[in-house]
C-alpha cells in the first residue's frame, strides 16, 4: 500500500508558562504526521520530542520526517516506525488507522473510565489547591518536591495530607533532585505515611552510580518508589526489570517509539506501568490515551491531567478531570487539531 505523506510543523504556546529543570518553557514545538491512502483513508500521527528525555530532539525527528518524501510504501514506514523514539510514535500512530494486522495487536478499550492523577502545585501554593481539587472528585494527587528546604516540604507535607479524606493517594514527584542522605530523610518520612502511592524519581539515575542508589532505596524503604526520567522506551524498561527493578514506571508514550511495539512489549509482563502525558496536541493525546484504555495494567491513575494546555479547544487533550472517559477519547478530532495547529 503506497501512502501519501503530509506533514506539518507547528509552534504553539501555552496557555501558561510551564516551569521545568531547563527554564521555562512557553511554547511546544512538533510536527504532525498525516498519511493517506488511495482511498482517501487518512492517519494522524505527532512527534512531540522534550528537552531532557530521551527519543530525539526536535531537529532529529523533523529531518528524519522530511527525509521520507511525500510518497511512501506502508512497509517502509513500518520499519521507520521500528526505529523508535518520537519518530516512531507518529509513524505508528498515524499507521494504526490503516489497521494494525501486522502486529497482531488489539487496541479496543478494555475501560469505560480511568482515574486521573490531579497536578497540584509545588510549595505551600499546594494547601491553596486541594479544596477545589477534592471538591472538582480528584482522589489521586501528584506534588512536586525537591524544590523548596526539606523540613519545610515535609511540614506542609503533614498539612496536605490532613486535608486529604480517607482513600486518597498522593504522589511525591522529586525529578531526581535528592542525594542519598535527603532521599533517605524522605523515605523515613513517607514510611510511617500509608497514604503516599509512590515517589517519582526521587534520585538521578543517569548513570551506575545513581542507578544503585534507586535500586538499594527500592529495597530498604517500603514505600513504592517510580522511575520517570530514567525511562524512555521499553528497551529501558526492560533494562531496569533485568536489574531487579520492581517498582513503577512512569511512561511517556510519546516519547517511546512505535505504540504497538509498546503495547506489544506491555502485554508480555505485568508491568507497572502508569501511562503519562508529554505535553501533545489531541492527535498525540490520542495515540496516548487510546494506549492506555487498551493495556489491562493495574489501573493506576492517569498522569494526563494537564489539558486544556492550548488556545483552541480542538488542539487539546481531554481537560483535567479525576476521570477520562473512553467516550472522551474517542470524540478528540484529529482532523480538526490538524487544521487548527500551525
Ligand atoms: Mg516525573
Amino acid at each position: 500500500m503506497e501512502l501519501r505523506i503530509t506533514l506539518k510543523p507547528y509552534c504553539l504556546p501555552f496557555r501558561q508558562t510551564m516551569l521545568t529543570a531547563h527554564g521555562p518553557w512557553v511554547e511546544r514545538e512538533g510536527v504532525l504526521v498525516r498519511l493517506e491512502d488511495e482511498s482517501g483513508r487518512v492517519g494522524y500521527g505527532e512527534a512531540a520530542p522534550v528537552r531532557g528525555f530521551g527519543g530525539g530532539t526536535l531537529a532529529e525527528v523533523t529531518a528524519r520526517l522530511g527525509a521520507l518524501g511525500d510518497r511512501a510504501r506502508s512497509e517502509t514506514l513500518v520499519e521507520v516506525a521500528a526505529e523508535g523514539g518520537g519518530v516512531g510514535f507518529a509513524l505508528g500512530a498515524a499507521l494504526m488507522a490503516f489497521g494494525n494486522a501486522e502486529a497482531g495487536l488489539d487496541f479496543t478499550p478494555k475501560h469505560d473510565y480511568l482515574p486521573v492523577a490531579g497536578l497540584l502545585p509545588a510549595g505551600r501554593g499546594v494547601l491553596a489547591a486541594i479544596e477545589p481539587k477534592l471538591e472538582l472528585g480528584f482522589r489521586t494527587f501528584k506534588w512536586k518536591v525537591g524544590v523548596g528546604d526539606p523540613q519545610d516540604e515535609r511540614g506542609i507535607l503533614d498539612d496536605l495530607l490532613s486535608r486529604l479524606p480517607t482513600g486518597c493517594k498522593l504522589r511525591l514527584d522529586a525529578n531526581g533532585a535528592w542525594d542519598r542522605r535527603r532521599a533517605e530523610a524522605w523515605l523515613e518520612c513517607c514510611a510511617e505515611r500509608p497514604m503516599i502511592e509512590f515517589v517519582e524519581q526521587p534520585v538521578a539515575t543517569g548513570d551506575d552510580r545513581g542507578r544503585d542508589l534507586m535500586l538499594g532505596l527500592a529495597e530498604d524503604y517500603p514505600t513504592v518508589l517510580a522511575l520517570d526520567e530514567a525511562v524512555t522506551d521499553l528497551r529501558d524498561l526492560q533494562r531496569w526489570a533485568d536489574n531487579g527493578w520492581r517498582g513503577v514506571f512512569v511512561v511517556k508514550p510519546a516519547l517511546a517509539g512505535d505504540p504497538a511495539a509498546l503495547m506489544a512489549g506491555l502485554a508480555e509482563r505485568p508491568w507497572d506501568v502508569v501511562f503519562s502525558t508529554a505535553l501533545e496536541t489531541a492527535i498525540g493525546a490520542r495515540t496516548v490515551l487510546t494506549m492506555a484504555f487498551a493495556a489491562s495494567g493495574k489501573g493506576r491513575a492517569l498522569g494526563t491531567g494537564v489539558w486544556p494546555l492550548f488556545n483552541g479547544h480542538v488542539l487539546n487533550g481531554p481537560t483535567a478531570m479525576p476521570f477520562v472517559r473512553w467516550f472522551d477519547v474517542a470524540a478528540l478530532n484529529s482532523e480538526a487539531a490538524w487544521n487548527a495547529a500551525s
